[in-house]
């Protein structure tokens, strides 16, 4: 058995008992602690008193499919990454949005996103974070200078942005000076309501490969899969709480080897959990995405955590929480594999 279908045979007996569980409804999503709050202008009704279950699937579950950082590194520019990661959302039916940071961006990977339909969206030329960049223009001609190159290259407008590391700004004022100005060039904000911290889960799986470790790769690639679905519970769990409502989710999945070789998996996951996928153009028309943006700060969160009410102390289902499961997980069998 070489490295590879060593990986898949150990991927795939985790992804049984995975599958199994999420198809038992098991509780095999952990609950993230969220602050439950019955305000003022919100008192208990009869219907919110009533147990409900929020994990039924129904019709109305939708999420739409985003990925970050094309061209961010060599690895999620090389053309063989992409067309794994499209395979396996064709497959799926599944519409994508792709963010780009131009720096190392191939312009024939590009060309294979665009055959294949994909929204484009701008993700700066650098990844540079806005709340680090300061106050002069170094963030902006990032941002124009990736706006230039796509423009050019895909001879068509690209009309939505996402924040690097979902920093908004972390005053009102640079908030609200940064949104005018992508608004200025064009964009709408591409918000992400899943709290995923996948990327963590991509680096590991990389360094699992290099280190010939399969084991630990298919555990990893089971832990993706489990993972991206319980964000996605645990985000239609708080859009229920915060919304009040069902919402049209938005995930985050990232440009990376684990996708090219699990994406497929976890979209066939999704759907047993009975969510649908639609474009981000879809997802966005969702009124949510029209509330106003009350956090300030540099969470780097869910668009859930910025609506009303306001992120508080005891909201501790934002990234970092996730994050930092999955290096209590990992973290040291990762850092005892041999160096290659
Ligand atoms: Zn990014």
């Amino acid at each position: 058995m070489d490295t590879r279908e060593s990986i898949l045979h150990n991927f795939e007996s985790v992804r049984l008992a995975l599958l199994l569980g999420l198809a038992l409804g098991a509780g095999c999503s952990a609950q993230p602690r969220m602050a439950l709050r019955n305000t003022p202008d919100s008192p208990p009704t009869a219907a919110s008193a009533r147990p409900v279950n929020l994990r039924e699937p129904t019709a109305a579950r939708t999420v739409a499919v985003t990925l970050d950082d094309l061209g961010a590194t060599e690895e999620s520019s090389a053309p063989e990454i992409s067309t794994r990661i499209l395979r396996a959302l064709a497959a799926e039916n599944a519409p994508v949005a792709v963010f780009v940071n131009c720096r190392a961006l191939e312009p024939a990977t590009l060309r294979l996103w665009q055959q294949a339909g994909a929204t484009f969206g701008n993700h700066t030329a650098t990844h540079l974070d806005l709340d680090a960049a300061g106050a002069d223009d170094v963030w902006w001609r990032d941002v124009e200078s990736c706006d230039a190159r796509l423009r050019r290259e895909l001879h068509e407008r690209v009309s939505f942005f996402r924040y690097p590391y979902l920093r908004y700004g972390k005053t009102v004022e640079a908030r609200a000076a940064a949104a005018r100005r992508l608004a200025d060039l064009g964009y709408t904000i591409a918000h992400v309501t899943a709290a995923t911290s996948e990327w963590l889960l991509a680096d590991y799986y990389r360094q699992a490969l290099e280190s010939d470790a399969p084991a630990l790769a298919g555990e990893l690639a089971a832990a993706y899969v489990e993972h991206m679905a319980d964000t996605l519970e645990a985000a239609h769990d708080w859009a229920i709480q915060k919304a009040g409502r069902d919402i049209r989710q938005i995930t985050l999945a990232h440009v990376n080897r684990l996708a090219a070789d699990h994406l497929g998996d976890v979209l066939a996951a999704l759907r047993a959990r009975g969510w649908q996928f639609v474009s981000l153009k879809q997802a966005l028309a969702d009124p949510v995405y029209s509330l106003p943006d009350v956090y300030t700060g540099s969470c780097g969160c869910s668009w859930l955590a910025r609506i009303a009410p306001a992120l508080t102390r005891d909201d501790t289902y934002v990234f970092g929480e996730y994050e930092a499961r999955i290096r209590q997980r990992f973290e040291q069998r990762v850092q005892a594999l041999p160096k290659p």
